[in-house]
């Protein structure tokens, strides 16, 4: 099998201060996402998946191999949908004609999807998705999980395990939540609703 590798962070690991700190960067990319690669790495000899992509191991595996695969390809989606400034800070063309669809507007979106990461009780992720026919829907997924796992498509996600902001905002999670749109480029978002 071909080892899964750390996926190369697209900006300087400084680059996305003071929203996020190179300090939580550093662990969380460094040390919490190379963690998983090496453990799934170790889990995948003798399994039957060596020679899976991620996204069929992230919808057939079980136990320890979906669990680290899974926080692979979710970390991989977060940190990939960042940008140092300036970043395009809004949804455009059909992807904003989706948004403004499904939630009335994007201020309306932006505040379904922090309160959506705020009352996720204990460690997940919320996402934006798209189902079959492009209808956009914010979901709460516990720990792992990824929507690819529902048949949907994954556009945008904000981690909300403590790990993602404890070093910069302690307790304060809806605090951080709110600071993360200054970060999102939505061409990656907008990249992800055409694909
Ligand atoms: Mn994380």
């Amino acid at each position: 099998m071909t080892p899964f590798e750390l996926m190369t962070l697209p900006y300087s690991a400084d680059a996305l201060e003071p929203v996020i700190s190179a300090s939580t960067i550093n662990v969380h990319h460094g040390k919490h996402l190379a963690a998983y690669v090496k453990n799934l790495n170790t889990l995948l000899p003798g399994s039957g998946l060596e020679e899976a992509s991620l996204e069929e191991i992230v919808c057939k595996a079980e136990g320890g191999i979906l669990n680290n695969a899974g926080q692979i390809m979710n970390h991989n989606l977060y940190f990939q949908q960042f940008g140092g400034k300036p970043v395009q800070q809004a949804p455009t063309g059909p992807l904003k004609a989706a948004i403004t669809a499904a939630f009335g507007s994007f201020d309306a979106f932006k505040e379904a999807f922090q309160k959506a990461g705020a009352t996720l009780f204990g460690s997940g992720w919320v996402w934006l998705s798209a189902d079959k026919e492009g209808k956009l829907v914010i979901t709460q997924e516990t720990n792992a999980a990824n929507p690819i796992q529902k048949g949907l498509k994954p556009l945008l996600t904000f981690d909300v395990w403590e790990h993602a902001y404890y070093l910069d905002y302690q307790n304060r999670r809806p605090e951080h939540l709110a600071a993360l749109w200054q970060i999102v480029d939505w061409t990656v978002i907008e990249q992800r609703y055409l694909a």
